[in-house]
């Protein structure tokens, strides 16, 4: 018997039993490794179209132009030794940062899960980390920064060690030939794809976003400025990726899902908050580029409910309202896929001209 799929506009005919066997041998994890590339059928329908989006949204760090920022860095009297500091902290942690998700997806996430459709969307997830620290190397060569200034504000500061801290203890556990089969290995990798995803990328990265922005909205870095607003958009997509990564693995293995391990993840939820805020605290002059430390912190709060909402957990701060509006509409969660202008737009009308031409997805 012949089947007849349909993926957007394209239409494929497979054998009716075999697709059938490659369908129920689909699984976030424990389903069928296989060296093919079997994305048909697809199962995981919302990873392909995500890979689709993500594609669609590609940018290059160097069709940014850097002549500006140059300039502003070069004058003495332009900007203030704290703005500048804000510029090295930014580089230097976004620099380890990135690092550190992408081998987390490509060496623990990648390897655990087992649908193709899942590795392909984890992929070009990894290369976006890759497009990211590209930008800050970048960034870095534009200005004449001296990359192991940067490096050293990543090693040296507590506040910095302690929220890598939290990240890398929930990879290490991961690091072994693990039977993910058992609950327990089910519930670390979980906590990964929890803390990678919502606390780490979808909240302690706005802290420092909240500080870059702030200088861009004063018009000070335009082209460090639109290389984090990509960023964001790029990240904003890696929460919506993880975030449906978890809610297919829990649904795949409801075990998992018990009122205990629900406060365990709030609770990994509140560390990242308590490190981010002490982390702003100790390192962000919040008030050089013009903002309340106050409204800073509620910030926090209120991105990690969101996050909490958004993987069906009850919130930390249910009474916390978004204080800074024009903060979360230049970087935020729900964002207007032409909110940006330039060259990047261009490739992404191209290519999503081409989606619409021929896979309406
Ligand atoms: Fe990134
Ligand atoms: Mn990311």
């Amino acid at each position: 018997m012949q089947k007849t799929f349909q993926v957007g506009a394209k239409t494929f005919v497979l054998d009716e039993a075999k697709a059938e066997a490659a369908f129920a041998a689909k699984r976030v994890i424990n389903g069928r490794q296989t060296m093919c590339f079997n994305l048909l059928p697809l199962k995981y329908q919302w990873a392909y179209d995500l890979y689709r989006k993500m594609k669609a949204n590609h940018w290059e760090p160097e069709d940014i132009p850097m002549g500006k920022d140059i300039e502003q860095w070069r004058d003495e009297k332009a900007l203030s030794e704290v703005e500048r500091w804000i510029i090295r902290m930014g580089i230097g942690y976004f620099s380890a940062a990135e690092g550190i998700v992408g081998d987390n997806i490509q060496h623990v996430v990648r390897e655990l899960v087992t649908a193709p459709e899942l590795k392909l969307v984890l992929g070009r997830h990894a290369h976006e980390e890759n497009i990211h620290a590209d930008s800050l190397l970048y960034m870095i060569a534009s200005l004449g920064i001296n990359p192991h200034e940067c490096e050293a504000m990543f090693e040296d500061v507590p506040t910095i060690v302690r929220k890598n801290e939290f990240v890398t203890r929930v990879s290490r556990s991961l690091r072994r030939d693990l039977d993910m089969t058992q609950i327990e290995n089910k519930k670390l990798l979980a906590k990964n794809i929890f803390v990678f995803g919502q606390c780490m990328e979808g909240t302690q990265f706005y802290g420092l976003f909240g500080m870059v922005l702030s200088l861009y909205r004063q018009n000070k870095f335009p082209g460090i400025g639109q290389m984090f607003r990509y960023t964001l958009r790029d990240e904003s997509n890696h929460i919506e990726v993880f975030r449906n990564l978890f809610m297919d693995l829990v649904e795949e293995n409801r075990e998992i899902w018990t009122a205990e391990f629900k406060e365990e993840l709030r609770d990994l939820m509140q560390e990242a908050i308590t490190l981010e805020k002490e982390f702003i605290r100790d390192c962000l002059p919040v008030n050089a580029v013009g903002l309340r430390l106050e409204d800073f912190l509620t910030y926090i709060d209120y991105i990690a409910d969101r996050r909490l909402e958004g993987v069906g957990l009850a919130l930390l701060n249910p009474s916390a309202k978004n204080p800074l509006p024009w903060l979360a509409e230049m970087m935020d969660i729900k964002k207007e896929q032409n909110f940006f202008e330039g060259r990047v737009t261009e490739y992404q009308k191209a290519s999503s001209l081409n989606v619409a031409a021929d896979d309406e997805l």
